[in-house]
């Protein structure tokens, strides 16, 4: 059963919890604190990036008929819910451990609206893969303390340190964090 959210529709006003962490926010904490602090202090390079640029574009291509994207606060944007699943597209899943925490994240914030969903799946169209995920009360605890991380790192007066890790060579900030 389809939860009941037109296309485009915003929960803001559905229920007055608001988000206190963008997904953006959220997934960059698990790629890198680095990234977070920059991109909270207004140092934005991703439009610079091709990688991010072709993942939006397999983004949008792919499953066209379910595309019914529900943005949480202006905040959080959810590819699709279909089946009462929340489901995210990417291009590879070499980053699945971040794509699994973004997930709980989307379904963490629907429950935070008063949604009654646990289930996520993420679609890797080009692999002809998904990856399924399960907010369980474990799970939901140890988003809730990521989301307190998330927070310290944005308000910290200190960039963190660069990660010197080969995740860097893919970064929209590698030019930034090395020149
Ligand atoms: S280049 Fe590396 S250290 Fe710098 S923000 Fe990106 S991932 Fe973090």
């Amino acid at each position: 059963m389809d939860i009941a959210i037109s296309s485009d529709q915003s929960l803001s006003n559905y229920m007055s919890q608001s988000v206190a962490v963008t997904g953006t926010e959220f997934n960059y904490y698990l790629l890198c604190k680095r990234k977070l602090w920059l991109f909270a202090h207004d140092v934005e390079m991703e439009h610079t990036s091709d990688n991010v640029l072709l993942g939006k574009l397999i983004d949008e291509e792919s499953y066209p008929r379910k595309k019914k994207e529900i943005i949480i606060d202006g905040a959080v944007k959810i590819d699709f819910i279909d089946d009462n699943t929340v489901h995210e597209v990417k291009k590879s899943n070499r980053m699945e451990e971040v794509h699994i925490g973004q997930v709980l994240y989307y379904i963490y914030c629907l429950r935070q609206k008063g949604i009654d969903i646990r289930k996520g799946v993420i679609n890797y169209p080009k692999q002809k893969r998904t990856t399924e995920v399960m907010l369980t009360p474990d799970k939901e605890c140890e988003i809730k303390d990521v989301v307190k991380k998330v927070i310290e790192i944005k308000n910290a007066e200190q960039v963190p340190d660069v990660l010197n890790s080969k995740i860097c060579k893919k970064c929209s900030y590698e030019d930034f964090c090395y020149s």
